[in-house]
């Protein structure tokens, strides 16, 4: 039985921070684990059964797990971590499909449901440039009146605004939904969004790639099956993605396994993932845990099943993915931070103004300004770099901060005040976002 507390694992990951030999954790573990592990670090691949025994460990054999993702991950990308100066632009909440994890879509004429138009899109992006992003990140809602070139527009009008700017939109429910209203084949509509300027997009409402599980989360809208088929046509015509799993509802380790295994699998024939992305669920506005109809639906991830997540997809991952980012928005900056030792090395967005999930009720949307950022990276013992979407360095900080900006909208907290003092992590009634 586990009996360590949050505060435990907390600490002990900050103390793990300048140990660089795994070997006297994985001297610890179980015979069953430790042969998983240094088979690994021999250079075998995990396989899916690999992940599902390195999923159910717990004390120090999850201590190993964590000891060995963080070697492979000092190995294969060192000690920087990255973060992108970008701002999220969430162009409408107005969504009929009615996922059962999302707390923040509204039907038409519902309070506080939004549509921002093209001008205002850009607007807001044209700010981003202003304020250092490199990147915009958008998506919204499947919105019943949404004209299928709305897509096609809104990444025009930025481009004629900011041309510089990458446009990193659309998640495959999105794609997905604009062919269907535009009648075009998904590779179609993603070459017109290509040569609109459409840079790359996001790997979200993967949720869980189980027929079973994503059935009862989003009533199969968007199968399994066609989230791999658009992430597919997407590499195909040269349009990078993230790639993600929402975990911590009506999912377990054999999920994980499966997904992380399916990912790479992809991975393997096109090569366009250039991250996994981790998102835990967050419950408090979500009807799947609100209304119960399903037995045994979990309030989100625990800090200890975060930790596996970061630290097995690592290790199953190797040599395919090699970015392993943490969603501070959903995690908070001490807890994200702490999985910096568990084999993440990247710290995502700025964000500026991830405004749906906070005003669904995240505690740590909005913005972490890059002068923050590299504060919580340095404090973790780490190198912070600035990247662009595709992962290329933009700039380091060994010898100078970030220029100081004050947060583009007034934030009820300060990033951190999570890191120092240390805290005991408590994730306080978060909001899920578009998408996953
Ligand atoms: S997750 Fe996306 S598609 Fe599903 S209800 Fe929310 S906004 Fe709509």
């Amino acid at each position: 039985m586990n009996l360590l507390t949050e505060r435990d694992w907390l600490e002990y990951l900050a103390a793990q921070r300048t140990v660089n030999d795994p070997s006297a954790a994985l001297g610890r573990a179980a015979p069953v684990v430790r042969a998983v592990l240094e088979r690994h670090l021999n250079g075998a691949e995990l396989s899916r059964a690999d992940g599902e025994v390195l999923f159910a460990t717990e004390g120090d054999d999850l201590k190993a797990v964590i000891a060995a993702a963080d070697h492979v991950r000092r190995q294969r990308v060192g000690d920087t971590v990255s973060f992108v100066v970008t701002r999220n632009i969430n162009f409408t909440n107005v969504c009929n499909m009615g996922c059962r994890f999302c707390g923040f879509s509204k039907r038409r004429g519902e309070a506080g449901a939004e549509w921002l138009d093209l001008d205002e899109i850009a607007h807001r992006a044209e700010v981003a440039w202003q304020r250092g992003a490199t990147e915009v990140c958008i998506q919204g809602g499947l919105h019943p009146d949404l004209p299928g070139t709305y897509y096609r527009d809104i990444v025009a009008a930025i481009k004629a605004r900011v041309p510089a700017l990458h446009i990193h939109a659309f998640s495959p429910f999105e794609i997905w939904y604009g062919a269907k209203k535009r009648r075009m084949s998904v590779v179609d509509f993603l070459g017109e969004l290509k040569a609109a300027g459409l840079g790359s997009i996001p790997g979200t409402a993967a949720e869980i790639l189980d027929t079973e599980v994503r059935r009862q989360l989003t009533r199969d809208k968007l199968s399994a099956r066609a989230w791999i088929e658009i992430v597919r046509a997407a590499h195909g015509v040269g349009l990078r993605s993230t790639s993600t799993i929402m975990y911590g509802h009506i999912d377990g380790p054999r999920h994980w396994a499966a997904h992380i295994d399916l990912l790479r699998a992809i991975q393997k024939d096109t090569g366009g993932f250039t991250e996994i992305v981790p998102l835990g669920f967050v419950h408090s506005e979500a009807p799947l845990y609100i209304e119960r109809e399903i037995p045994g639906v979990r309030p989100g991830a625990t800090l200890v099943e975060h930790l596996k997540m970061h630290a097995v997809a690592r290790l199953m991952l190797a040599g395919w993915i090699e970015n392993v980012q943490v969603s501070w928005v959903k995690l908070g900056p001490q807890v994200g931070q702490a999985l910096l030792s568990a084999g993440a090395n990247d710290f995502g967005g700025t964000l500026m103004d991830e405004s749906i999930s906070r005003s669904a009720g995240a505690s740590f949307g909005e913005e972490i300004t890059a002068a923050e950022m590299v504060q919580i990276i340095r404090d973790a013992g780490r190198e912070p770099l600035r990247r662009s979407t595709l992962y290329a360095p933009l700039e380091r900080y060994a010898d100078h901060d970030p220029v100081a900006l004050v947060p583009l909208k007034p934030r009820p907290y300060d990033p951190i005040q999570f890191i120092r003092p240390r805290r005991t992590a408590h994730s306080p009634n978060q909001a899920e976002t578009a998408h996953g």
